[in-house]
């Protein structure tokens, strides 16, 4: 049977608990453990699908097409287990099903309430769907101890750790014990109210991660042990460290797993083997040559926007032993002068334009796309990448000069558009049937086909493949001729052949649009084989320029 093991935070936000809690996942399946990881969100939105990337950053999707919190990205690129819509729920999702259970009249008249109602709905999202072989299934708490929105949350672990019993269960919580340069002390206090505050709402934790600029002395650890009553060496001290991907290595010098297992009262596990860590960290750290990548991108302000893009291109460096710079470049100032493009690009090893919503900042894009083919620089367009490579092909390659987006208006020539707007009856009827109407957004992993002789072919190494989602618009398929005369083939496309998933310039050293997101499956361990490939041209024209 599955243990629990909770994770709070305290004292303030942005703590890193998400990379605590892949870390520790990560740290226990070193040791041969089969771990799960889920997220629990106070807020009050039904997923975080709607909000703005500024306010939550990247919304990253699920195989299964839910649109979940980007920490489910650390999960995955930590554990390499998929997430599924069951590893991510909402105070919004969990109270849109007791209101529609309400309505329909299911409570039989009873008074719905926060105890019990609230707090049973969110106990049964902990423990559904859940393998039977799963040792460890880590559920962590947005939000800070002591918010009024988490309260529920609070509870209900409080009450499921009741029913379960200690030895199941096990609550880790998160704090702050900063550092007081005028009196170059570390303070404990934070942590002390933190926890106070905590075991006042029913829960002692076993354990404490204490993140801190400075070496906790022992005199420290002892103190904070008395005071919020666990053992001493349940006091986790966390650092700050030098990349994410030394962070599970940190923690197991620092005891965690090792701790974790003690409180579940296991002795005799093995060490963990962290030859997959040792060698994603031996190629982040040793590496033989650096690239710098251009993307060009509207949310550029804040990179969490991007987290998974960011994520896969370093992989794509691990893959290559070569440090990546990322240069974050807003496709806006492209649109205001046209001098912006090639200065800020020329010195580009490769150029890649994201997926996005929205009008502002596509002319930039375009113009970017523009600016790689001409001058032959390794072009990768995702998403709304893709589609705006193929409106740059069809209004200068192929001499369709109304090409445009009907995302972005009405275009004389939609060539990215609806797929009601332009597939034929039959092949709506199909996806009708399918359930798959159109005009919403197409979420989740798709599979497509890709043609014999492609270049993409030979990057993954397969005819079929499966990659993740997450737009409304298409590339019509109508312009597919045209645009393949101009050079851009049609290299990948949905098993029923109506949809283009893929597109490529053989004619060029690196130029791949994708209608998916595949930096949402790329790991540290495992980079994507299209990273991995596009890093390779960006080391290729290195060499070049
Ligand atoms: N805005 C585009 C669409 O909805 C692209 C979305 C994306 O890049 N994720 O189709």
């Amino acid at each position: 049977m599955a243990r629990f093991i909770f994770i709070t935070g305290g004292v303030v936000s942005s703590l890193g608990k998400g990379l605590m809690a892949a870390s520790l996942a990560a740290l226990l399946q070193a040791r041969g453990y089969k771990v799960r990881l889920r997220k629990l969100d106070p807020y009050l939105n039904i997923d975080p699908g709607t909000m703005s990337p500024y306010q939550h950053g990247e919304v990253y999707v699920t195989d299964d097409g839910a649109e979940t919190d980007l920490d489910l990205g650390h999960y995955e690129r930590f554990s390499g287990v998929p997430a599924r819509q069951s590893d991510n729920v909402t105070s919004g999702r969990i109270y849109q099903g007791i209101i529609s259970r309400e309505r329909r009249g299911d409570y039989l008249g009873a008074t719905v309430q926060v105890i019990p109602h609230v707090t049973n709905a969110i106990q049964e999202f902990i423990g559904a769907d859940i393998e039977p072989d799963l040792d460890f299934m880590i559920c962590e708490i947005g939000g800070t101890v002591g918010d009024i929105e988490s309260l529920p949350f609070i509870e209900a672990i409080r009450q499921f750790r009741n029913q379960e019993g200690r030895g199941q269960t096990l609550s880790i919580h998160t704090t702050l014990v900063p550092y007081i340069a005028a009196a170059g002390e570390l303070k404990t206090k934070p942590t002390q109210h933190s926890v106070r505050e905590l075991t006042s709402l029913g829960i002692q934790p076993e354990i404490l991660v204490c993140r801190t600029e400075h070496p906790l002395p022992d005199g420290e650890r002892a103190k904070i042990a008395l005071f919020c009553n666990v053992r001493k060496e349940a006091v986790i001290p966390a650092l700050d460290a030098k990349s994410i991907y030394a962070v599970p290595a940190q923690y197991h010098e620092a005891g965690l797993d090792s701790e974790v297992l003690h409180a579940f009262g296991i002795d005799d596990a093995p060490p963990p083997d962290m030859a997959r860590w040792d060698d994603v960290l031996d190629r982040l750290f040793h590496f033989e040559g650096e690239v710098t990548i251009g993307v060009v991108g509207k949310y550029v302000g804040l990179p969490d926007a991007y987290k998974s893009l960011t994520e896969a291109l370093i992989h794509g460096g691990l893959a290559n032993r070569v440090k990546v710079h990322i240069n974050w470049l807003d496709a806006e100032l492209f649109e205001q002068s046209a001098g912006e493009i090639a200065a800020k690009l020329e010195p580009m090893h490769a150029i890649l334009v994201p997926g996005g919503f929205g009008e502002r900042g596509s002319e930039g894009k375009i113009a970017s796309v523009q600016f790689a083919r001409e001058r032959k620089v390794p072009f990768f367009g995702i998403c709304l990448g893709m589609q705006m490579a193929c409106i740059e092909a069809a209004r200068n390659t192929a001499g369709i000069a109304g090409a445009g987006s009907s995302e972005f208006g009405e275009p004389a020539e939609p060539v990215v558009g609806l797929i009601t707007e332009w597939m034929s009856a039959e092949g709506l009827q199909k996806r009708a049937a399918g359930g798959d109407l159109g005009g919403t957004m197409r979420l989740g992993a798709y599979e497509a086909k890709l043609a014999g002789n492609s270049v993409v072919r030979s990057i993954y190494g397969a005819d079929t493949i499966h990659e993740r989602h997450r737009h409304r618009y298409e590339v019509n398929a109508h312009y597919k001729d045209a645009l393949e005369q101009g050079g851009l083939v049609f290299s990948g496309m949905s098993p029923d052949g109506e949809l283009p998933e893929i597109v490529e310039r053989p004619d060029h050293p690196w130029f791949i649009g994708v209608q998916f997101h595949p930096e949402l499956k790329s790991k540290p361990f495992d980079p994507h084989p299209l990273f991995a490939s596009f890093i390779e041209a960006a080391v290729k024209q290195s060499r070049l320029v």
